[in-house]
C-alpha cells in the first residue's frame, strides 16, 4: 500500500455494516465510514445480493459511499477496484469474505457482531464498529 494507507475500504453488508437488510446498522458504523471519506478513503459496498436490493439498503440506512456492487463472487470485483485504485481493505464477516480478499492479496478485518466465530487467517476480529477504526490504523502503520 502507497504511504501505508490503503485506498479503499470495502464492506460486506449483512453481519458487517447491519445485521440484515432493513435493520439498523450497527453503532457507530456510519460515523466512521463517514470520517475515513473525509480522509479521502473510498468506500464500497460489495455484497452477495442482486445490484437493486443491496443499492436500495444501503441507499435506506444513508451510508456515505463511493460505489455498491452486487455480485455473485467478491473476489473478482476487488481485484478490479485494487487495480483501479490501489490496495484496499476487505471488512466482512463470513469465510467466502475472507477467500475474495485472498484472491485480491488484501487484508481481511472479520466483523464478529453477531458472535460469528474468528477465523484464524483474518488480519483482525472486532465485536463492535468502535474498534474497526483501531484496526484500520494498526493496518496502516503496518504497512511499509
Ligand atoms: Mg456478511
Amino acid at each position: 500500500m502507497a504511504g501505508g494507507k490503503p485506498a479503499f475500504v470495502a464492506l460486506d453488508w449483512n453481519g458487517t455494516v447491519v445485521p440484515f437488510f432493513g435493520l439498523e446498522p450497527y453503532l457507530g458504523a456510519l460515523e466512521i465510514v463517514a470520517d475515513w471519506r473525509s480522509q479521502d478513503l473510498l468506500v464500497f459496498v460489495v455484497s452477495r445480493a442482486g445490484q437493486k436490493t443491496i443499492e436500495r439498503d444501503v441507499e435506506r440506512t444513508g451510508l456515505l459511499n463511493d460505489g455498491v456492487f452486487g455480485c455473485a463472487d467478491k473476489g473478482p470485483i476487488l481485484q478490479d477496484l485494487c487495480a483501479r485504485y490501489g490496495d484496499g481493505i476487505l471488512l466482512g464477516d463470513h469465510p467466502t469474505d475472507l477467500r475474495a480478499a485472498c484472491t485480491a492479496g488484501i487484508p481481511f478485518l472479520q466483523a464478529g457482531l453477531e458472535g460469528q466465530p474468528r477465523l484464524s487467517e483474518a488480519d483482525g476480529y472486532y465485536r463492535e464498529w468502535g474498534e474497526v477504526q483501531l484496526l484500520v490504523e494498526a493496518l496502516w502503520g503496518s504497512t511499509p
